[in-house]
């Protein structure tokens, strides 16, 4: 009960109303120990699994991006038109995985940058994010 609590304080802050389907999505975003990528594809997917119902992209799509909005979650910049969002809501880095298409968090301590370039006029450095491609390394095979 204790967490459901917070699920519905959530979505209050975010002004959105608690509806089951909402707490569902919450359960799904937020009821877990490790980081959760996901896209609203997948989650769509997970929903629809876990409910047995159908539930609209329309409904996914706002939520996610009014909590994105809130800072409840992140969204990642990645090549391709795929949006990923992030539980982690730290900075950090990540591999992307190419053939799995999974996202793996980095710690932020684990990279250094150096040797940045200067910004464009009248900018300043918001957030750096690297993102690792990781393909299977198959080189045994080639033999
Ligand atoms: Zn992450």
């Amino acid at each position: 009960m204790h967490q459901f609590k917070s699920h519905i304080d959530k979505l209050r802050f975010s002004g959105l109303r608690p509806t089951k389907q909402r707490l569902n999505i919450c359960k799904i975003l937020f009821n877990r120990k490790e980081t959760f990528h996901f896209t609203i594809e997948k989650l769509k997917k997970i929903m629809e699994k876990n409910s047995n119902k159908k539930i609209s992209m329309g409904t996914l799509y706002n939520t996610v991006h009014v909590f994105e909005k809130k800072g409840y979650l992140k969204e990642i910049a990645l090549k391709g038109n795929k949006k990923y969002f992030d539980t982690n809501t730290e900075k950090h880095h990540h591999f992307y995985d190419e053939d799995t298409r999974q996202l793996i968090d980095i710690k932020k301590e684990n990279i250094s940058v150096n040797n940045l370039p200067n910004t464009p006029e009248g900018k300043k450095i918001k957030d750096i994010e690297i993102t690792i491609r990781v393909e299977n390394n198959n080189q045994k095979q080639k033999k």
